[in-house]
């Protein structure tokens, strides 16, 4: 299977328990007569399952991020902040606009 037809079928994600719940047993009992093979259907699939899609960014944070780009927020300068002097990745953790882009930095 390629990974574009792997990519194809995964169409929605939905996050589950490692363990599962009863419900999920009952579910899943219907199926399998052994309790012990479906504890290891499951676990096998879990430990084969890809890594889901990174989580949307909150619309709090593009609201930060467009309070920067519009001037609302603004960089306080105090010698850590991102400028042609010192790059664009350092960050004062005490300047409002920096708080916002290490979460953003902490999403990747
Ligand atoms: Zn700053």
């Amino acid at each position: 299977m390629t990974e574009a037809f792997k990519a194809d079928m995964i169409t929605t994600w939905k996050k589950v328990p490692v363990q599962p719940t009863d419900e999920m047993r009952d579910a899943g009992n219907v199926h399998v007569l052994n309790r012990g093979t479906l504890f290891a259907a499951w676990s096998d699939m879990l430990r084969a399952a890809p890594d889901a899609p990174p989580e949307s960014v909150p619309a709090e944070l593009i609201q930060g991020l467009v309070g920067i780009a519009a001037g609302r927020i603004a960089h306080v300068f105090n010698g850590s902040c991102p400028d042609q002097v010192e790059g664009e990745n350092v960050r004062d953790n005490e300047c409002p606009a920096c708080q916002i882009l290490l979460r953003v930095d902490a999403l990747n």
